[in-house]
């Protein structure tokens, strides 16, 4: 293949084609590693990763809270005229319903220009792109203003202790950067064409919330008014029919400028319409019908998604109890959420337990050196396409390092069908040629931002 650089990117020419094949057997070997968390085992995986990297000279280091979850940091060294950047993606995958796949979920098959298997597009993609940019930094002798840090690490899914909640607080300096890259981000494409890149600049914060209603227990024969089922039901209902008010940032207000400028005349115009505020009635109400992710990324959310209650049908039981995944966007004030939650429920008999996991943390900047060197490489691997900043409505690792101060940003493959063969699905894969895409943006991005000029 024939490659198009520019910019930076010509000084340091890279022989794609040997590194195409190198890619995709690191990128199978790690899929062939089952780290299905829990248990994890990701050591399999840093082992792995610290072998690589030490044949040719880079030092690799376990970090590890447990001995078989260890996470791998590496470093490539730069003059220190600018901060360091970080380049992240982990290691761990979520477990499979083997029944429900076509193939073996960790054989990495490659069929009908995909590779399948759990990780290919969560999150082995990014730790191979990330092993490979530190490869290339070495063997190009890229001369570097600053530090790159490669973090491949554990423990993501499900965000156990032993992954980022473990390196921030006991080796910060070995991760502490200006910029991170990590999962998050990715593209769309269409009839072979990139329609976008999107790289995440922010996300939403999650809170689960316990509601516990209480009442007297006794015979199903002779109902009572303190029943907790139904206490627990009216709650939920009040909770349903709480309207949240949307609000913009620079992400989202970003995002749908952007995509009204790739969008057919009727979703342009709805997207316009979303961004002026006394013209966004119809549009909100399309969302909240029709574009679900789009209401979500606009307002905080809430789902109940578990109720638990009674045993037997002539029982009446003396609780009752439900689950709500709350997802707030995150400049909301989450102490005052909760006090507002209780007025809408309005009833003193029933308990409210919050539990939080990763942190709240202002969005990264769309004005930082890391998001136009991103732009830059999107002109140069998808000159097509154009990238839009996106508002995640899950939660990532990116959380915990921007409330550290960090600007970080996702980014990932672009996909061809954002229902099927995705992150957690069945049958998740990758198309091979956004994998070797995907290696190409994160070297062109992180040259820009981090070569010397
Ligand atoms: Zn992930």
């Amino acid at each position: 293949m024939v490659s198009k650089e520019s910019g930076i990117g010509l000084r340091y020419p890279v022989p794609w084609d040997q590194v195409e094949r190198e890619t995709l057997e690191h990128f199978q070997t790690i899929v062939r590693m089952d780290t299905t968390s829990p248990p994890g085992n990701e050591t399999l995986v840093a082992e792995y990763l610290k072998q690589v990297l030490e044949r040719e000279g880079i030092t690799g280091r376990l970090l590890a809270l447990e001995p078989n979850r260890a996470n791998l940091v590496a470093r490539i060294r730069g003059n220190g005229s600018k901060r360091p950047i970080l380049v992240m993606g982990h290691t761990d995958v979520v477990g499979v319903q083997r029944e429900k796949w076509s193939v073996d979920p960790f054989a990495a098959v490659r069929k009908g220009g995909y590779i399948w298997g759990r990780g290919t597009g969560d999150d082995k993609d990014n730790v191979t792109a990330g092993l490979m940019l530190l490869l290339l930094l070495k063997r190009q002798g890229v001369k570097l203003d600053r530090d790159v840090i490669f973090l491949a690490e554990g423990g993501e899914e499900g965000y156990s202790p032993t992954g980022v909640r473990y390196v921030i607080p006991n080796h910060w300096e070995e991760i502490d950067a200006e910029f991170a890259l990590a999962e998050g981000g990715g593209g769309i494409i269409k009839d072979g064409k990139v329609i976008y890149i999107s790289v995440a600049t922010s996300e939403k914060v999650r809170l689960e919330v316990q509601l516990i209603a209480r009442g007297t227990a006794g015979h199903g024969s002779i109902p009572r008014p303190d029943n907790a089922v139904v206490s627990l039901a009216n709650a939920i209902s009040r909770i349903a029919a709480w309207a949240q008010p949307m609000r913009l940032d620079e992400t989202t207000r970003t995002y749908f400028q952007r995509l009204a400028g790739i969008s057919p005349p009727e979703a342009a115009s709805r997207y316009r319409a979303i961004l002026n505020s006394s013209e966004r009635a119809e549009a909100e109400s399309h969302f909240a019908r029709h574009e679900l992710r789009h209401n979500s990324m606009i307002r905080t959310s809430l789902s109940p998604n578990v109720l638990k209650a009674g045993f037997r049908a002539n029982v009446i039981p003396s609780d009752a109890e439900a689950l709500i995944d709350i997802r707030a966007l995150p400049d909301e004030d989450l102490p005052k959420f909760v006090e507002r939650l209780r007025e809408v429920i309005a009833d003193p008999l029933i308990e409210i337990k919050t539990t939080s996991g990763r942190p709240a943390a202002p969005a990264s900047s769309l004005n930082t050196e890391m998001f136009a060197a991103l732009e830059t490489a999107q002109k140069l691997v998808h000159p097509e396409s154009i990238t839009i900043p996106i508002l995640l409505t899950g939660a990532t690792d990116m959380s915990p390092l921007r409330a550290k101060g960090m600007q970080a940003y996702g980014i990932g493959p672009v996909v061809d069908d954002e229902e099927k063969g995705g992150a957690h699905a069945d049958d998740e894969r990758i198309l091979e040629k956004s994998l070797h895409d995907f290696v190409r943006f994160v070297w062109h991005a992180v040259l820009e931002v981090a070569a010397a000029k």
